[in-house]
């Protein structure tokens, strides 16, 4: 029986890979203009790094967590985020010992024991990115321009942000018992899960995919904020306004993840089923103390891959020949052919995208890959040209044929 892939995974096959790469030199490139620098930490982490730094009664560490044990009898997990790591890492290599900020990125596979729908994996991609060191409102609006700049350059249409204030943890308990009030009559009706939340974690319920259209009434947190969590919000309002991202405030907006403080954001775009959310983060100025480092504040986002790339197909975007191989050579005879490997070898040592046949097919056969290429130029190599020195160019989107000098076929080719 031939194998297949693990449910909730994919392979990314040629044609399709194309556009991650184009997606993650989007990303690359912005995180430099911003000047965040890559972090690549393991793809698993101590278990309990994820209980202390994502919080024990999320979703992710109650029920979706890929968790094993070594041969040495530690228990440990494929990370389902990306901001624990990153944090441990700060910590560990003692990154808050510098002047500056720490700004970090990353981009790769996370891991969730997720029900499977269309947007959900198991295995899934994150570009996300981390600004430790800094309580300042403009950094957090930093990091949302961040992610607004990056769906805005990989071609995404229609893409919201929302934001809200889920205040400090003290906010946080005075808003609970107001919530908690509010819901209290509905406890019977609602599902079986906000039943559990809120017990232990009454904000999340807000969060409930099933029965969050009943809380439009619901108190909001923002009536709850004390002083300084108000003048945080109303600051980073006012630099977004001045960066011109625009922006709606969601005041039942609360994240999955426990770590936040005051500012909570998301992407929003139709297109995916149910799922209309693409990315999303926050302000986390407890997580560094909590996961046992200095009291140091941060802010980040985590922006999910697949969603991004199926949003772009949903709306046609235009990702068509992101792998360009310009020219195909045709060796026709012995001496030719010989000559097309010193050929070949040239080309693509100017930095040109260059391929042949090594299937001895005839030149038809040869002339239908070079069009499934799509390839810019052939050039066609007979044992008569390579006796004037020459060799015929083709420019496949006129049909015109020029004869250029061996030596001069790749400045033809680069100053066409
Ligand atoms: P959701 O409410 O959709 O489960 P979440 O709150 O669990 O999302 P985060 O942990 O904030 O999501 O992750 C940030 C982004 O990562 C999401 O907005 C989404 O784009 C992506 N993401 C999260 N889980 C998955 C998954 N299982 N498959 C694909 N993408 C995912
Ligand atoms: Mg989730």
């Amino acid at each position: 029986m031939a194998f297949q892939k693990p449910p909730g995974t994919q392979d990314f096959l040629p044609g399709a890979v194309e556009k991650w790469q184009f997606v993650e030199r989007v990303a690359r490139d912005i995180c430099r203009r911003f000047n965040f620098r890559e972090i690549r930490t393991p793809m698993f982490e101590m278990t309990e790094l994820y209980k202390r730094g994502v919080g024990e009664t999320t979703d992710i560490v109650e029920k979706e967590m890929y968790t094993f044990t070594d041969r040495g009898d530690r228990s440990l997990t494929l990370r389902p985020e990306g901001t624990a790591g990153a944090v441990r890492a700060y910590v560990e290599n003692k990154l808050y010992g510098e002047p500056d900020l720490t700004k970090l990125y990353y981009i790769g596979p996370m891991f969730r024991y997720e029900r499977q729908q269309a947007g959900r994996y198991r295995q899934f991609h994150q570009f996300g990115v981390e600004a430790l060191g800094a309580v300042d409102p403009a950094l957090d609006a930093e990091v949302i321009a961040l992610g607004y700049a990056f769906y805005a350059e990989v071609g995404l249409k229609d893409v919201r942000v929302e934001i809200n204030s889920v205040g400090t943890p003290a906010v946080r308990a005075v808003f609970r018992e107001k919530l908690l009030g509010f819901l209290e009559p509905m406890r019977d009706t609602l599902c079986k899960d906000c039943q559990a939340r809120m017990d232990r974690n009454p904000l999340r319920v807000l969060d409930c995919k099933t029965d969050q259209h009943r809380f439009a009434e619901a108190p909001s947190i923002l009536d709850s904020l004390d002083e300084e969590c108000r003048t945080h919000f109303e600051s980073l309002k006012q630099h977004l306004t001045g960066m011109n991202i625009p922006f709606t405030v969601n005041p039942r907006l609360v994240r999955g993840l426990d770590y936040y403080t005051h500012t909570a954001f998301e992407y929003k775009a139709e297109g995916i089923g149910a799922i209309d959310t693409v990315g999303g983060g926050g302000r986390y100025n407890g997580l560094v103390a909590d996961i046992g480092g200095p009291d140091q504040p941060g802010v980040g986002l985590g922006l999910g891959l697949e969603r991004t790339v199926m949003l772009l197909e949903s709306q046609g975007a235009e990702l068509e020949n992101l792998h360009q191989v310009e020219v195909y050579l045709v060796g026709l005879g012995e001496a030719a052919e010989r000559e097309t490997t010193r050929l070949l070898q040239g080309l693509r040592m100017r930095g040109i995208a260059a391929e042949r046949d090594y299937q001895g097919r005839k030149m038809k056969a040869q002339m239908k890959s070079a069009d499934r290429l799509r390839v810019r130029f052939t050039a066609i190599l007979g044992d008569d040209e390579l006796q004037r020195g020459e060799i015929a160019l083709k420019n496949m989107a006129t049909g015109e044929q020029t004869f250029v000098a061996l030596d001069a076929l790749a400045d033809a080719i680069r100053g066409s």
